[in-house]
């Protein structure tokens, strides 16, 4: 593992274009559970709750979970050592783009400042009716389900099952695929599409791919070139660690 860390320490430290792609692996150790697996959200969650039809349909029975999962659960999270790590690689020239298909907002609580949401996050909430879009923290949750000056209702500002990825992330990740000379994967099933396949892209134009899970994912056997597994938060403390002395080493 360490030969490991060290050789993708290297090669980012080489790189001139490192992007991170994240997944909810990253934020696990924050105390956000993944979507998938046995103590996932869905173990536990119909998630029905999530598209859109039934949304629209449903809007009081989806938000009386969404309030609980993710404003009142992930509310509480703060960003743990992976995303800290990547805020300093991204300080110190290291990591160019952040990728996230995460909703939490971590990545910017921890620092990082070019972070491209592929499926949008909790922060605001936006009317169906007139599209009027509100920071959630300005919105009481008390009486659900929370709703417009215009009586409209009100959706959170993540992408929804069966809603279109936002362009601005979408073209900032195919830019970022096509740029990179090192792609770092981090907690990802690699199962959700379209975002699953920005990874296949970079490798696809030359990126060396690092990749760090507690276990295999889709990318592992097809694109990976270094796998480091573990937690995220303690396989990113190490290749800091590691970075920042080569990074010290090279000055
Ligand atoms: P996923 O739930 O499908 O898979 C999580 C991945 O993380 C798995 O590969 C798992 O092995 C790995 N993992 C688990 N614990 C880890 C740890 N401590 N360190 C490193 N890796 C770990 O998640 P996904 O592939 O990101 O896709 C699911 C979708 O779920 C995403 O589109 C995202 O929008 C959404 N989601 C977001 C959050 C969040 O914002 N934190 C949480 C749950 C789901």
């Amino acid at each position: 593992m360490q030969q490991d860390i060290l050789k993708a320490a290297i090669l980012i430290t080489k790189s001139r274009f490192t992007t991170a792609y994240t997944g909810a692996g990253i934020s696990v150790e924050s105390g956000i559970p993944p979507f998938r697996g046995e103590n996932g959200l869905w173990s536990k969650y119909d998630p029905q709750i999530l598209d859109l039809d039934y949304f629209y349909k449903n809007p009081l029975k989806s938000w009386k979970v969404i309030k609980e999962i993710f404003y009142d659960y992930f509310g509480q999270a703060k960003p743990n050592k992976a995303h800290l790590a990547l805020a300093e690689m991204e300080r110190r020239n290291l990591i160019a783009r952040t990728i996230t298909q995460n909703i939490d907002y971590l990545h910017q609580e921890a620092g990082s400042r070019i972070v491209y949401e592929f499926h949008g996050n909790c922060q605001t909430l936006y009317c169906l009716s007139c599209c009027t879009k509100y920071k959630a923290l300005e919105i009481s949750l008390e009486h659900l389900p929370p709703t417009c000056r215009c009586g409209g209702i009100l959706k959170p500002g993540f992408v929804f099952f069966g809603e279109d990825i936002p362009q601005l992330p979408l073209l900032a990740a195919y830019e970022a695929a096509s740029l990179s000379e090192v792609f770092l994967i981090i907690g990802t099933t690699g199962e959700v599409m379209p975002a699953n396949q920005i990874p296949f892209m970079a490798k696809s134009n030359g990126a060396t791919i690092i990749e760090v899970n507690t276990k295999e994912s889709n990318y592992t056997d097809k694109i990976t070139d270094i796998f480091l597994k573990g937690k995220a938060a303690g396989v990113m403390e190490k290749l800091s660690s590691a970075l920042f002395s080569a990074t010290l080493d090279n000055d």
